[in-house]
């Protein structure tokens, strides 16, 4: 009993004097560590004041064109958007490509989504099946001779899509969230003052890169825009999120 009872005790003390250490182990870590996050704090802090636009996921919006190309407003369109390392999305007409081909390629070159908006700026609602697939192919496959890449997305003209459609190639259709109307103001300041004060995440912006008065205010939306810290993306990034 007497030797059971000094075990005991010498097994208490043991405990005690493991409790003991590993307390002040314990303390010493927490030293350690409060040091650690003090002197890292700041540098944390530092970086993140130095480098905001990359911790931060930033806003998208889109600007899209209809009815190109045009032989002189698209270029002008496409040196300002190269300037400021802006990309957007063309949806053109088939019949508005015969001379200006070039045009086309540069879009495409210049990393800008093309899209089909019929040859005719057809209802398609209206026609036959045949007729409605005829406006959608040939259009694409024009764009496709010139840039070598395959068409997959429709602009439907007046926003009349027939999801039943079925023609050889199936298109994705892309629609708007802001409409303009640009081909009826004609006016870059009251087009600036429409689309910066109505604009918000995500939104889809419809243009016509056919007038001088489009291709001015587009290019300050985007320089308003960017400032206020979106970043232009083109339709297709939005619609498949
Ligand atoms: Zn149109």
């Amino acid at each position: 009993m007497v030797l059971a009872a000094a075990g005991v005790r010498e097994w208490k003390m043991e405990q005690e004097r493991a409790a003991a250490l590993s307390g002040a182990q314990t303390a010493v870590l927490a030293e350690t560590l409060t040091e650690t996050e003090a002197e890292s704090l700041p540098q944390i802090r530092t970086e993140a004041e130095s480098q905001p636009q990359q911790l931060q996921e930033k806003k998208k919006i889109a600007l899209t064109f209809d009815d190109g190309p045009h032989p002189y407003y698209t270029d002008q369109l496409l040196d300002g958007l190269a300037e400021r390392g802006v990309k957007a999305t063309f949806f053109l007409l088939g019949c508005n490509i015969e001379g200006n081909e070039e045009v086309v390629r540069r879009i495409a070159e210049e990393g800008h989504l093309i899209g089909n908006h019929t040859w005719y700026h057809v209802d398609i609602t209206t026609l036959s099946q045949e007729e409605a697939c005829a406006e959608i192919q040939n259009t694409s496959r024009k764009i496709t001779e010139i840039t070598g890449q395959p068409v997959e997305y429709v602009r439907p003209p007046f926003g009349n899509w027939d999801k039943e459609l079925e023609c050889e190639v199936m298109m994705i259709p892309i629609f708007w969230s802001v409409d303009t109307l640009d081909w009826s103001t004609r006016n870059a300041d009251r087009l600036v003052d429409q689309v910066v004060s109505e604009a918000e995440e995500n939104d889809i912006i419809l243009m016509h890169d056919s007038y001088d008065s489009t291709v001015k205010a587009a290019l300050r939306i985007v320089d308003l825009l960017q400032a206020e810290g979106y970043e232009f993306v083109t339709a297709d990034e939005l619609i498949l999120e």
